[in-house]
C-alpha cells in the first residue's frame, strides 16, 4: 500500500499522514525526515544532499529520487508507505512511478489535503513555536499553559519566520505552482481523493479516513502492511 499527501502549507497535511501512517500500519515519510536521516547516516546520497541544503538550495529531483530509491530497497517496516511533501513536482511523481514499477508497486491512492490561501494565512498566524525545543502551538486550539513560555521546556515561544503572513503567501503560490500539475497527473488516472480540511482536527482525520476507504485500497479492506 503506498499513500501520498499532497498539501499546502498550514493544511494540517503532515498530521493527517502520520496518523493516516498510524491507523494502517504503514512507514510514514516526510521528506525532511528523509534528507535528515540520510545525512546523519552519511550515506553517498545524503552527503550530495547535504551540499545542496549547507548552500540553502533545494535538493534536486535526481538526488530525491535517489533517496526514495534508498528507502524502498530498506524494506525497514514493510513495503506500504505513506509520502508526506513528496512527490512535489511533476518531474518526481513520474520517478516516483518508475521506482515503484521497477519493485512491482504503484502508488494506490493520493490524498489532497485542501485549504484556501486566506484559510491557510489565518491558521499559520495562529501557530507560535518554541525555537529551543521545536514544540508547536496554536493560539486557539492548542495554546501554551502560561502565554509566550513553552509547556515543555521553559523557552520564549515565537512566531517562526515561515509562519509570517507574506512568507505563507509566498510558500502558497510556490506549492500551486509546483504541485498542482502533481493534483492532476494523480486525478487523471482516478487515483486522487480529496478532503477540505476545516473544522477540529478528528473531524479532518475522519474525513481523510472515509476518503480513503478505510487504507485506501479499493476492497476498503487493510492489508496489514
Ligand atoms: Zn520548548
Amino acid at each position: 500500500m503506498i499513500i501520498v499527501f499532497v498539501g499546502a502549507p498550514g493544511s494540517g497535511k503532515g498530521t493527517h499522514a502520520r496518523r493516516t501512517a498510524e491507523r494502517c500500519g504503514l512507514r510514514h515519510v516526510s521528506t525532511g525526515d528523509l534528507l535528515r536521516d540520510a545525512v546523519e547516516r552519511k550515506t553517498d546520497v545524503g552527503l550530495r544532499a547535504k551540499e545542496y541544503m549547507d548552500a540553502g538550495k533545494l535538493v534536486p529531483d535526481e538526488v530525491m529520487m535517489d533517496l526514495v530509491s534508498e528507502l524502498l530497497d530498506s524494506r525497514e517496516g514493510g513495503d506500504g508507505v505513506v509520502f508526506d511533501g513528496f512527490p512535489r513536482t511533476l518531474a518526481q511523481a513520474e520517478g516516483l512511478d518508475r521506482l515503484l514499477a521497477e519493485r512491482g508497486l504503484k502508488v494506490d491512492k493520493a490524498m489532497l489535503v485542501d485549504i484556501s490561501e486566506d484559510e491557510a494565512v489565518e491558521r499559520m498566524a495562529l501557530r507560535i513555536s518554541c525555537p529551543k525545543c521545536g514544540a508547536v502551538y496554536n493560539l486557539k486550539s492548542n495554546p501554551p499553559g502560561v502565554e509566550g513560555v513553552c509547556d515543555k521546556c521553559g523557552g520564549k515561544l515565537e512566531v517562526r519566520s515561515d509562519d509570517r503572513e507574506e512568507t505563507v503567501r509566498d510558500r502558497f503560490k510556490e506549492f500551486r505552482r509546483q504541485t498542482q500539475p502533481v493534483i492532476d497527473y494523480y486525478r487523471d488516472r482516478g487515483i486522487l481523493a480529496s478532503v477540505r480540511t476545516s473544522g477540529p482536527v478528528d473531524e479532518v482525520a475522519r474525513k481523510v479516513a472515509a476518503a480513503l476507504d478505510g487504507c485506501g485500497d479499493a476492497g476498503g479492506t487493510s492489508e496489514g502492511a
